[in-house]
């Protein structure tokens, strides 16, 4: 009997090529440049990359900015003292580069309602997480995978009453957010201003709803990295947040050597 050949699947991706000084930086966090954790408070961020981003954001002109699912006082906890411009819960609040904070306005009762709910549910069944990130609800079933399917049934016939709330699946986790921004509309906005516009963007990152950010840099004509297996826009990919570190470490590395020393900056 002979082996049949595997067919080439359709998601191969090469690898991003190396990054550029003329680039503005977008980069998601967790499953990118950190690796996922039980819970979003066990995520723990290498000491080398935390080290590496000021420098990287130096080399690019200010440049880079973190894009997450997280609220950006979150975020800010895993990077003491870095306060980097940031998209926080998919885009609905941003910090610019000058420290302006841009906030999308909340559906106050519909988001009270959809709180309820997923109380309810968490109560009902333990293993599940509630993360409460103020404008939007995640609800990681990553301690109960078996009730994947009852969560999606129940959170989605319940979001489907509601109007302005859409439903975002992530990894383990069925994510309730506000219509009007994603990380798309985020880098979007970012790029309308300084120091980020006329530069080529760049956007990393690993799940279901980076795919916006993929589609809003694709058409500005930029560069997108996924970051692990699975279906995606993005050109080009990278196995796991240990190859993201050494991708972004590299420039540095090599501005290193050229200059002799590692406080060169
Ligand atoms: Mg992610």
């Amino acid at each position: 009997m002979t082996t049949p050949t595997p067919r080439p699947t359709r998601f191969v991706r090469p690898p991003p090529p190396p990054l550029d000084s003329d680039c503005a930086l977008f980069l998601d966090i967790d499953g990118t440049i950190a690796d996922l954790a039980q819970s979003p408070d066990a995520v723990h961020i290498d000491d080398a990359i935390a080290a590496a981003l000021p420098r990287l954001a130096r080399w690019l002109g200010g440049a880079l900015a973190l894009v997450t699912g997280r609220t950006i006082t979150s975020a800010d906890r895993l990077f003491p003292g870095l306060a980097l411009p940031m998209a926080g819960q998919h885009g609905w609040e941003r910090r610019d580069a000058a420290g302006g904070i841009h906030l999308h306005a909340p559906a106050r009762r519909t988001q009270a309602r959809l709180r309820r709910l997923l109380q309810r549910l968490a109560k009902r069944h333990p293993q599940l997480l509630l993360e409460d990130k103020g404008a939007s609800l995640a609800l990681h079933y990553r301690g109960a995978p078996h009730l994947a399917a009852h969560v999606h049934r129940t959170v989605r016939q319940s979001v489907a009453m509601e109007e302005g709330y859409f439903v975002q699946p992530g990894k383990l986790l069925l994510e309730v957010r506000p219509e009007g921004s994603d990380k798309g509309t985020a880098i979007d906005a970012f790029m309308a201003e300084d120091p980020f516009a006329g530069r080529v963007p760049v956007f990393v990152g690993d799940d279901l709803t980076d795919e916006h950010g993929f589609a809003a840099v694709e058409r500005l004509g930029g560069w997108t990295v996924k970051v692990g297996a699975g279906r995606t826009a993005a050109r080009f990919r990278l196995a796991e947040p240990a190859a993201v570190h050494q991708w972004l470490m590299a420039p540095l590395v090599a501005r290193c050597a050229l200059i002799g020393g590692p406080g060169a900056r």
